[in-house]
């Protein structure tokens, strides 16, 4: 029963990528669906694992790192949420992207680990486009420079911009903010840094992922349509 849910949930959630795709005319080969992962126990990624979805994204290192030997080897995992500088060394050579640098000291650290280990670490830049107080991230006007200034570690490869919208009532309002992200790649991306490319924007959750992908997410970030609802209590 339950499992079967999880199913359902994940359907539904591929169609409504699929129709927003149609209406953005963008192919859905344009937009991968990550699935949020965070507090759920393993049978639950298993069976979303089992229905082809090889994306997963966890937004704490040590639920992660617990997660990751449960789990197939063929999944790209992906670090979404705040990462301190003293745990970036257990999680570098296992995750496919890093979607929340928010600062040159991190990116440094990151820097550090991925040569001691031997990788590039591919990572986005997190961008506070509401500037809201509560939220980690870059300001809009302060990302290009973050850009440049980590254009110089060679062992990270920035690839684009996350954000995480407001959580709003009306997804729609999440629109405009959206909007301006997708204006800051193309920006930065016309700037032709060296070591930075602007191929990827990581935006829109259950919420406003159908929003965020008409205004051109390239990754969506989704959690509780497919999952259902956390418990943060247990
Ligand atoms: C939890 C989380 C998500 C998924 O949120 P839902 O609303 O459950 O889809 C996406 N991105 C980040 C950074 C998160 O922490």
């Amino acid at each position: 029963m339950r499992l079967d849910e999880l199913k359902e949930n994940l359907a539904n959630v591929e169609t409504r990528v699929s129709a927003a795709c149609d209406r953005a005319k963008r192919d859905r080969s344009e937009v991968t669906l990550i699935a949020v992962s965070k507090t759920k126990p393993i049978e639950d990624l298993k069976v979303i694992y089992d229905a082809g979805i090889r994306q997963f994204g966890e937004n704490k290192v040590q639920e992660l790192t617990g997660k990751i030997p449960e789990m197939p080897d063929d999944i790209d995992w992906h670090l979404i949420g705040h990462l301190q500088r003293n745990k970036v060394k257990y999680i570098i050579d296992k995750v496919k992207l890093i979607h929340s640098v928010d600062s040159y000291r991190l990116a440094e650290e990151i820097n550090i680990q991925a040569k001691k280990k031997g990788v590039v670490a591919n990572i986005l830049i997190e961008v506070n486009a509401a500037n809201e107080a509560t939220k980690f991230g870059v300001k809009l006007e302060e990302a290009k420079q973050l850009c440049h200034e980590i254009s110089h570690l060679d062992a990270v490869h920035v690839m684009g911009l996350m954000t995480i919208a407001p959580n709003v009532v009306v997804p729609e309002e999440n629109r405009p903010i959206f909007h301006k992200i997708k204006e800051l790649s193309v920006d930065i991306a016309n700037e032709n840094i060296d070591n930075v490319d602007m191929r990827i924007i990581s935006m829109g959750m259950t919420n406003d992922f159908e929003i965020a992908i008409e205004e051109g997410a390239t990754h969506v970030r989704v959690g509780t349509a497919i999952f259902g609802e956390r418990n943060y209590s247990i």
